[in-house]
């Protein structure tokens, strides 16, 4: 008890309304094993959300460990500033030869939001050094409901309301391409009348502004935070035509869609798309270690080189960029990936999860059921005809997290969307039983 009462007293916990958690005693974990996190009186709930995205193979993995431990052997962390790290290098080397052709250079960071910064201050630092006329290219492009991550730059491109609206005056000005999904969509549109219309919206907004453009950033096929959002078929590439034939640089934030969630190492590999700008964070050391990675283009790259003098360095970076423990990690987490076939295992996972949730599709509190691989999002709605949200008040989402969490799993919604986000490597049998805990919650927790 005291530990949960010293949790809310001390740690400020991120996007957690602090009053109604202090309240709530949330389990206070100690360790974990498997695919299961286990509190502090030794109740084992399964890890329903990855820890947040970004857990690839369970908990206390020997091979991870051993990794780490071993490096801790031999050194914790150097800079990367003006010296080389044996990892860094060797992990470098493997993210090149593994993410889409064409993306040669490794830039480190700590987090997806560093990530993206790095992308955002790269793509304009491009613009004016690349000598193609890039100066007057002072503008970012991204979707609705995008998420990028949480310092300024990442939340300019920001569009969730909820989190970014009283930034607002803070930002950087950007601009907008309608997110290409069918849920809520206008009157006077079908479904896919609407998602013709978005296309189409992208190619004239992209267009008209083309020569203002330094980048345009997007979440490759599924935007996460926005509530596990499914582009269809094709957009993607649509777009990378549309930003190739008219010059401007394509920044793919894969932080949450990389390592195996939608059943392919990298989510730009399903539509045969290689970006400008790559952001690598969440599963990247298999979750274990906070890393992240902006993979470049030869081109972008030697746009920064010249003489020292010149100034065309990118002046950037952290302290513990490229830091060798979690670059220990990502490597021994890559190849577990071949080891445990773990993207076959995705397909599995990809299955048990459309098969256990075919019959909720027709449940009167469900609104839609949205699904790439192994990320779920299932939209809670109190009136399904008029697809009428329930109040916010009522924390429907919350109240199935509550629920699943007395069954013994973690979730975690995004507002009344419960997101079922398994680990790529978790064995069918325990995403079964993941299924069903969130199929017995949002019955209790929709009920009255
Ligand atoms: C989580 C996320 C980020 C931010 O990553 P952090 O490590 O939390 O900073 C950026 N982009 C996307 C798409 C994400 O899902």
């Amino acid at each position: 008890m005291s530990l949960t009462a010293d949790d809310s007293r001390f740690v400020w916990h991120p996007f957690t309304p602090m009053q109604a958690y202090a309240a709530e005693a949330a389990p206070v974990i100690v360790a974990g094993e498997g695919f299961d996190l286990v509190d502090e009186s030794g109740q084992r709930y399964l890890d329903g959300v990855s820890s947040l995205w970004c857990n690839v193979h369970g908990h206390r993995v020997p091979e991870i460990d051993r990794a780490i431990s071993g490096q801790l052997g031999r050194i914790a962390h150097s800079t990367l500033l003006g010296l080389g790290s044996d990892p860094s290098i060797e992990l470098a080397r493997q993210l090149v030869e593994r993410t889409p052709a064409g993306l040669d250079h490794v830039f480190y960071s700590d987090s997806g939001s560093t990530a993206v910064e790095a992308a955002l201050k790269i793509a304009w630092q491009f613009q004016r050094q690349s000598g193609t006329g890039g100066a007057g290219r002072d503008l970012f492009v991204g979707l609705s409901g995008a998420y990028h991550g949480d310092t300024i730059g990442s939340v300019s491109l920001g569009q969730i309301d909820l989190f970014h609206s009283v930034y607002g005056p803070l930002l950087f000005d950007t601009m907008t391409l309608p997110a290409p999904v069918a849920f809520r969509h206008p009157d006077g549109f079908t479904d896919q009348e609407w998602l013709d219309r978005c296309q189409a919206e992208m190619e004239r907004v992209v267009r008209d502004n083309h020569e203002r453009i330094a980048a345009v950033v997007i979440e490759p096929l599924v935007q996460g935070a926005a509530g596990i959002l499914v582009h269809p078929e094709g957009y993607l590439r649509r777009l990378r035509e549309l930003t190739r034939e008219l010059g401007l640089l394509l920044i793919a934030d894969e932080v949450a869609v990389a390592f195996g969630r939608t059943g392919t190492l990298f989510a730009c590999e399903h539509e045969e798309v290689t970006p400008d700008l790559l952001c690598l964070a969440k599963g990247l050391t298999g979750g274990y270690l906070p890393l992240a990675a902006t993979l470049a283009t030869g081109p972008v790259f030697e746009a920064f080189l010249g003489e020292p003098h010149q100034g065309r360095t990118f002046f950037h970076g952290h302290t513990y960029t490229g830091n060798a423990l979690g670059c220990a990690a990502a490597l021994a987490s890559l190849d577990l990936f071949e080891t445990n076939a773990v993207l076959e295992n995705v397909g599995e996972v990809a299955n048990r999860l459309e098969k256990g949730l075919a019959d909720l599709v027709d449940h009167p509190h469900v609104g839609e059921i949205r699904q790439r691989g192994a990320m779920v999002g299932i939209e809670l709605v109190a009136d399904r005809d008029g697809n009428l949200p329930f109040p916010a008040e009522r924390r429907t989402g919350h109240l199935v997290t509550l629920a699943a969490r007395r069954r013994g799993v973690v979730i975690r919604p995004l507002g009344d969307v419960v997101v079922l986000m398994p680990a790529p490597a978790m064995p069918p049998v325990s995403v079964d039983r993941l299924v069903e805990v969130a199929r017995e919650s949002i019955e209790e927790a929709t009920a009255g």
